[in-house]
């Protein structure tokens, strides 16, 4: 398991912003050394354990990029068309022993094997046959044109894959190519996940006049699992000091992580501050970002633990920056910052200087081609609706005060943040 010492969230300022937030986790947190094989099919996601250096050349022999007519350079004509008769027929899959002859053209297919001496193709769209069944190729083409020699794509012993790369189709791909058949990867980490509050009734059991359905813990487990963690739920818990102790302490040897949310405001019904104190230690990071409370961080027996707030639009984006860049610390991970992508506003909002805020977008295209990001219309950190029929975060640094129609601002997908 992670084993963190007691103070290693400690934070010296008053207020916190996200950027020395993440460089906090990523500098403290130690990565999970244990690792596993898995077959390549199971290897999305996964963050990978070793370098891997390529153990053949892509593509691994030289081959035509396209259907046509391979020739020698010594034969590729300059000024004016040249016929050449035809000497062999290369297929994808078949071999090319036998060198072309000089004053020649085989007949090859897109991926067959080059034949020995020929150095270029022409595609069958840009030749015609004469009347002899010769090959007439037009002047113009540069040498070793339409060829993909041995080795261009990836050069054999090339790092092509670097540990901490979490894996995408592509990089699996990469590994089929070199003919791997298993991965290692770091285990999966393995999170808690409790919800707090009495307010709150488990989806599937009754549900009293004055509660409400626990959505959090939901949409956590999900973002953790498309984090490729290991998730335990463990369910709500009361607000009552006792109760939330010994809830955590009893996951604090068995997991990598414990993430809770709600009761970390400074309410007198916010327990889980005092429960963490009791067992652990415990920091509040009052951090500069809208929405978003005080996000509590300790550590109980070595494990870490980040308490989230419990308005869900809060959770989610404290979630981002917050608990994003632990999990991939923990699992070590390649350090994957977000970055928004510039769109036009299509909206006024004005903001406190000093503090990062997240505005719910829609983005649309506009007549001229651009991308317009249009703000969800309410502010609610409690609504859900605004993460449900939105496609993403707009993020204003620190030093924005206003927006204006037709400003360039940063978006950030929802796809992005997990
Ligand atoms: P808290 O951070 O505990 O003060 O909660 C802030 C608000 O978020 C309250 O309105 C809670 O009812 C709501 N809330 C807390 N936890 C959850 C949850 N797991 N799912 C949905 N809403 C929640
Ligand atoms: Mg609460």
């Amino acid at each position: 398991m992670a084993q963190l010492s007691d103070d290693c969230f400690a934070f010296g300022g008053p207020m916190m912003s996200v950027n020395e937030a993440v460089g906090l986790i990523t500098t403290r947190v130690n990565a999970i050394v244990d690792l596993e094989t898995v077959a390549l099919i199971h290897a999305d996601g996964r963050v990978l354990a070793r370098d891997i250096a390529a153990p053949l050349p892509l593509p691994p022999f030289t081959n035509s990029a396209v259907d046509g007519y391979a020739v020698r350079n010594a034969d590729l004509p300059d000024s004016a068309e040249r016929a050449l008769p035809l000497d062999g027929r290369i297929q994808a899959g078949g071999l090319a022993l036998v060198p072309i002859k000089a004053g020649h053209t085989a007949r090859i297919f897109t991926g067959a094997p080059m034949p020995p001496d020929a150095e270029t193709v022409f595609m069958q769209e840009d030749v015609r046959l004469d009347d002899a069944g010769r090959v007439v190729l037009p002047p113009g083409l540069k040498p070793g044109a339409n060829v993909r020699p041995a080795g261009e794509d990836i050069p054999q012993g090339h790092i092509a894959l670097r540990a901490g790369q979490r894996l995408l189709p592509q990089h699996v791909a990469l590994a089929a190519a070199f003919g791997l058949v298993r991965l290692d990867v770091v285990r999966r980490i393995r999170v808690a996940v409790f919800s707090t509050g009495d307010e709150l009734a488990s989806p599937g059991e009754p549900r009293a006049a004055s509660q409400l359905f626990d959505s959090n813990r939901f949409m956590l487990m999900t973002m953790l699992r498309r984090l490729g963690c290991d998730v335990s739920d463990l369910g709500i818990l009361r607000d009552e000091r006792t109760l939330l102790a010994n809830g955590l302490k009893q996951v604090a040897g068995t997991h990598d992580l414990i993430l809770t949310t709600g009761g970390v405001s400074t309410g007198e019904e916010d327990h889980v501050k005092a429960a963490v104190e009791s067992i652990g230690s415990l920091v509040l990071w009052r951090m500069a970002i809208k929405p978003g409370r005080p996000v509590a961080m300790g550590i109980i027996e070595g494990t870490p633990l980040i308490g989230l707030p419990g308005n869900p639009v809060a959770s989610f984006v404290t979630f981002a920056h917050v608990v994003r860049p632990t999990v991939l610390a923990l699992a070590g991970s390649l350090p994957a910052p977000l970055l928004p992508i510039p769109v036009r506003a299509a909206f006024t909002y004005k903001k406190k200087a000093g503090r990062r805020e997240y505005v719910r977008a829609s983005l649309r295209r506009t007549q001229d081609g651009a991308l317009e990001a249009i703000k969800f219309p309410r502010e609610g950190a409690g609504l859900l609706s605004s993460l449900v029929d939105t496609d993403g975060l707009i993020e204003l640094d620190e030093e924005v005060t206003r927006v204006e129609p037709g400003q360039s601002v940063g978006f950030l997908s929802y796809a992005d943040l997990l």
